[in-house]
């Protein structure tokens, strides 16, 4: 009995924290509104270099959170609870929005930068989402030579016939598809090859040991041999050092993107840091 009531004590705490944790997602959904029309929520761009040309020609977008209260949270901790509350479609959409906002002033200053945003796994095939894109394409909000979108390879490989058909449809409006987090899910790049995307991303958990880790050396080189084979230009994420750039160069990698390139800064840093070197 004593036991039973210990027991019953640490499932009471563990209620509590879970609780806890729920009130504290819920209130973050609740508040988005709120933080959008305060400029909490900003957009922050990485630079993606071209390996052969050692120039940046695309960036990511990567959405930033800073509270008032809380400081700045991270988007691992907000994505999924706006996903849950069935708020993420405005948030990406505020994301793209600026995004190929930020695409079309550097493009018309003479720089094009090519803007990858990041879609969800529940957006990816989701009919508003698709309707709000082909909208902007329709009215000139989006150059669509100018954007990317990355998705997960796991979103697609919950229904992929479905997965199919809503990629096609946004490659068929002119967007460049990447397929982001490559060699974390199950899928194989012949299944891969079924959806129209032009780019895979190597997730950073194989790039970040590259320089002196035999089996990821050996993944990420037969990984981008196959990725050329079938078509695709392949992204490095995650490259923090010199000598993590010298394998993948080496490996014939086309894209790198990472810390040592660059982090993630506003978009007037950006501009400053990269535009004008593009430029010059
Ligand atoms: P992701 O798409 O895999 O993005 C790459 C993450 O790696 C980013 O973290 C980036 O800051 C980080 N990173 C970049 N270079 C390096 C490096 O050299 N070393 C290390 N250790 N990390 C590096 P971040 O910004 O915290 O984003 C986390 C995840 O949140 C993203 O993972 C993406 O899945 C999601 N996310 C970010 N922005 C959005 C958005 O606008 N919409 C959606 N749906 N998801 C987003
Ligand atoms: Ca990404
Ligand atoms: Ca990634
Ligand atoms: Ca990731």
């Amino acid at each position: 009995a004593d036991q039973a009531g210990e027991l019953g004590k640490e499932w009471q705490l563990y209620d509590d924290e879970i609780d806890r944790q729920l009130d504290w997602r819920l209130s973050l959904a609740s508040e988005l509104n709120e933080a959008l029309a305060a400029g909490d929520i900003w957009v922050a761009y990485q630079p993606k270099m071209a390996i052969a040309s050692g120039q940046v020609t695309a960036a990511e977008a990567l959405v930033r959170w800073q509270h008032p209260q809380r400081g700045a949270i991270l988007p691992d901790a907000f994505i999924p609870a706006l996903e849950a509350s069935g708020r993420i479609l405005d948030l990406t959409l505020f994301v793209l929005g600026r995004a190929v906002a930020d695409a079309a002033s550097w493009a018309a200053a003479g720089t094009p930068i090519n803007v990858a945003v990041n879609v969800s796994a529940l957006l990816a095939t989701d009919v508003k989402f698709l309707t709000a894109v082909r909208a902007m394409v329709a009215d000139g909000s989006i150059d669509p030579s100018l954007l990317t979108l990355e998705v997960t390879e796991s979103a697609t490989m919950a229904d992929p016939q479905r997965a199919i058909t809503a990629l096609e449809q946004l490659a068929a409006l002119g967007i460049g598809l990447s397929i982001d987090d490559y060699g974390t899910g199950q899928s194989t790049l012949t299944y891969l090859k079924r959806l129209p995307a032009k780019e895979i991303k190597i997730d950073k958990s194989f790039v970040l040991g590259l320089a002196d880790n035999r089996s990821d050396q050996v993944m990420v080189r037969s990984t981008i041999e196959l990725a050329h084979e079938l078509g695709y230009k392949v992204v490095a994420e995650g490259v923090e050092t010199q000598s993590i750039l010298d394998v993948l160069t080496a490996a014939g990698c086309d894209y790198a993107q990472g810390w040592h390139i660059g982090r993630p800064i506003r978009a007037s840093d950006f501009e400053m840091k990269f535009c004008a070197r593009l430029a010059a």
